[in-house]
């Protein structure tokens, strides 16, 4: 039985019960222990306390979820027997199944990466709900198109066809709605799948699990193995019966992903990190850019792949500028994910990350860089979790890792620019390219920055947009391939021509 400190908000009776069950993987429509009968534990990252043991599937448990997917996409009712309109209802299905279980989730979700209830509730619940609602259209709307040919008599046609046994592998920042983001168009397309969540944050996979049993999808086309990166994944990676894996993670694992994945050529989709360059112009609507960017970089605890880590700040307003963020910073909250109190951040998710986003802080103090706010782990109540203070660094030279390398923490550089083709080359001079933010009132030069950015998503007097319609990716080393929109659906699709003749 799990305790927890008795400030937290009461649990939801559907999240007590869960966590009060012997959890299992779901492996061909079968709840099973791992082959090993080992677990591992997963915990609470606001207080340090365990939550959960969770079956700590490795390559047995693979081949087992990969022979059962390979079934129900060879020879089961998926592929050939369900019509795409079926396909469609499943997924709608499934989200009326998580916005029933809309709570349960949040709870799990603030447990488990420790992020407030209130962010869980608004933010990763509803935006899977709309993500499957999207992809459910897309299901019996996958069309090929008729080619005109110079040889006679010969018609030309293509088909869309789904690749067949996906392995996803998704972080512990957003674990639930990173699932989603893939399992919603792999299951449109009709391919089989086999998620593989974060250890450190498996819980709301294995209640998702439970949803895909209830929605009706036949058995073996969801499966959901929790287990180590370098041993559940890595099986997965490796494996020859794995058509495709669609990977969000660093982009290290990525590197290991890709040589893994050439002894069968599977295809491979990554969603990586970043080092964001955000752009303040001296004729933004300076409020506005305050705000913007002191949220681009410190929403979800800098826990994003896209957090704009670099602030580059027009040079006349740049001590206005920062002096507006790190009072917005100090005002900061931080408190428990289910601590019912009002807050806007919890804490890092684990004692390595939190050691390793120290270890960049104090890299950046030896370099010359200057704190302008922040940089202490919190102790008194919250000592028990791994509470970092969002901080702002002013004084930092480009060739700093706080600088150049993504952190993933909550800690942004504010960096000093005089003319817009210097901030450009800065901006773009770096190994990554997933997003770009520009704050203007110049529509001119906001879209000639717009046209000349390295990266997959430019945000303009805006930041950290994202919506199921809305192609997502990254440029360089922050991806291969477009998640969202109809570009997901061509990710998870193979082109067949076929070539007719009729003389
Ligand atoms: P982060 O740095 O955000 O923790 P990682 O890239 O380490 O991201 O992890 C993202 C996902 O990749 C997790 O589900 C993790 O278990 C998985 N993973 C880690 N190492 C490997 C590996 N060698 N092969 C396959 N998956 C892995």
């Amino acid at each position: 039985m799990v305790t927890l400190p008795n400030t937290y908000t009461a649990l939801d009776a559907r999240v007590s019960a869960f966590l009060a069950q012997e959890q299992r993987l779901l492996i061909g429509g079968r709840w099973l222990p791992a082959h090993s009968g080992e677990t591992f534990t997963t915990y609470d990252p606001s207080s340090g306390l365990p939550l959960a043991a969770v079956p700590r599937a490795a390559a047995a448990d693979v081949e087992l979820a990969v022979q059962a997917a390979r079934a129900a996409f060879d020879s089961g009712p998926w592929r050939s027997g369900l019509s795409p309109l079926e396909r469609a209802r499943l997924l709608w299905r499934l989200a009326d199944l998580l916005e029933q279980h809309a709570e349960a989730l949040a709870q799990l979700e603030a447990l488990d990466n420790g992020k407030p209830l209130a962010t869980a509730r608004s933010v990763d619940v509803p935006l899977s709900v709309d993500h499957l609602r999207y992809f459910s259209g897309w299901a019996n709307k996958i069309e090929g198109a008729t080619i005109p040919v110079n040889e006679k008599n010969m018609f030309a046609y293509t088909v869309r066809e789904p690749i067949g046994v996906c392995g996803l592998i998704v972080p512990w920042n957003y674990p639930l709605l990173m699932a989603i983001w893939k399992i919603a168009p792999a299951l449109a397309a009709g391919n089989c799948v086999i998620l593989k969540p974060a250890e450190q944050t498996p819980l709301s996979a294995l209640y998702l699990a439970r949803l895909f049993e209830e929605a009706g999808f036949p058995p073996g086309v969801c499966n959901v193995l929790t287990g180590y990166g370098e041993e559940a994944g890595a099986a997965l990676v490796d494996h020859h019966g794995v058509d495709k894996i669609g990977f969000t993670g660093s982009t290290e694992v990525a590197r290991a992903i890709v040589k893994a994945s050439v002894s069968n050529l599977k295809r491979v989709s990554l969603e990586l990190g970043g080092k964001s360059p955000n752009i303040v112009f001296a004729d933004a609507d300076l409020e506005q850019a305050i705000h913007g960017a002191t949220w681009a970089i410190f929403g979800n605890n800098g826990q994003s792949c896209t957090a704009g880590a670099r602030l580059y700040i027009e040079r006349r307003v740049f001590e206005d500028v920062v002096e507006g963020i790190a009072e917005k910073t100090r005002a900061i909250t931080l408190g428990a994910g289910l601590d019912p109190s009002p807050h806007d951040l919890g804490p890092v998710i684990s004692a390595e990350q939190l050691a390793r986003v120290t270890g960049y802080i104090e890299a950046g103090l030896r370099g010359g860089a200057r704190l302008v706010t922040g940089g202490e782990r919190l102790g008194g109540v919250l000592a028990g979790g791994y509470f970092l203070q969002p901080t702002l660094f002013i004084d930092a030279h480009d060739d700093l890792s706080i600088v150049r390398e993504e952190i993933f923490g909550p800690v942004v550089c504010a960096l000093p620019f005089d003319d817009p083709a210097e901030v450009l080359r800065r901006a773009n001079s770096s190994e990554y390219g997933l997003a770009a933010g520009i704050w203007t009132h110049d529509l001119r030069k906001a879209q000639r920055f717009a046209a000349a950015l390295q990266a997959g998503t430019v945000w303009i007097n805006t930041w950290g947009n994202t919506e199921a319609a809305v192609p997502f990716g990254g440029y360089k080393q922050s991806g291969h391939g477009r998640e969202m929109g109809y570009d997901a659906i061509q990710l998870y699709t193979e082109v067949k021509s076929v070539w007719t003749y009729y003389g």
